[in-house]
């Protein structure tokens, strides 16, 4: 029998990953093997993500960090390189909704929106690009959504979260000489508390809002944060290296 290579330790960052997606890709990331940097908003909001990996016997880290802020990105990446180890594995998932039709959005539902999926992915990606060029490895994965091709009431979200499609396949052609891919991950209607809220907003129950959904999705029910943490720990394994600028709709059936 022949030794297979073994792969080297990877150390990931998850941005929002205290809750809902970001949490269920953190402890999965963790289960494949790479320590994980747990950042989000509230440095003890990770704790539980932190806990639950660690006691698997996996390595995790929280870090505390509004990835919209320029300086905290940056003392927060060098953290975790200087603790964890070089981050050649980033998920760009932290995110909010700020919801509204176009002549009732204020200027500031929009530029939240914007900084933190747009100017957080930005932010987030520069910094760690060159622990990923150094090493001549690395996966960038941006958290978009279906909304990215026009949703009702979300102008600020369905531009930023096409933005991230342009600005994903660009990291592709930029950094692919480096040995650094850059995917982008669409979910379709996932279970969290993001859209426990909507359903609120409009004034449904959860579940009378998750059945209407699942009769519209081709597999019959709705996503769990479980089915986008599958699909990011194919894109970041070893052998995804080919697979770079693409899309992939998460969303229980084709899209267009
Ligand atoms: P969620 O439950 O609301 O979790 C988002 C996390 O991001 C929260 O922990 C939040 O922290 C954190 N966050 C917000 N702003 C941040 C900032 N400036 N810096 C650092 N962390 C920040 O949302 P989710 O449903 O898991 O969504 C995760 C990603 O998937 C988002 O990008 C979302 O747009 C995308 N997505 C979700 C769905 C869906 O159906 N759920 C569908 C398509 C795409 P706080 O708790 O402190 O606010």
């Amino acid at each position: 029998m022949t030794d297979q290579p073994t792969a080297p330790a990877r150390t990931a960052i998850v941005t929002g990953g205290a809750r809902g997606i970001g949490a269920a890709i953190a402890t999965r990331l963790a289960a494949d093997g790479l320590a994980v940097a747990v950042l989000d908003l509230d440095e003890q909001g990770c704790a539980s993500v932190v806990a639950e990996i660690t006691s698997a016997g996996g390595r995790a880290l929280a870090v505390g960090v509004d990835v919209s802020d320029e300086a905290g990105v940056e003392t927060a990446v060098e953290r975790v390189a200087a603790e964890m180890g070089a981050p050649t594995v980033l998920v760009n998932n932290a995110g909010i909704i700020r919801d509204n039709m176009l002549f009732k959005m204020t200027t500031s539902d929009w530029d939240a929106v914007m900084n933190v999926h747009l100017r957080g992915a930005f932010l987030m990606s520069r910094a760690c690009q060159k622990h990923m060029v150094e090493a001549t490895w690395g996966r960038i994965v941006n958290m978009s959504s279906v909304s990215a091709q026009g949703n009702r009431g979300q102008a600020n979200y369905a531009a930023a979260k096409a933005g991230l499609q342009g600005f994903t396949k660009t990291l592709s052609i930029e950094l692919g000489k480096f040995g650094v891919t850059a995917n982008v991950i669409a979910p379709g209607y996932i279970e969290t508390e993001m859209t426990r809220a909507t359903a609120e907003r409009i004034g449904v129950s959860f579940e009378e809002f998750a059945a209407g959904m699942a009769k519209g999705i081709p597999v019959g029910r709705i996503g769990q944060p479980e089915d986008i943490a599958s699909a990011t720990s194919y894109l970041v394994s070893e052998g995804a290296g080919f697979v770079s600028g693409q899309v992939l709709y998460v969303a229980g059936g084709p899209m267009d």
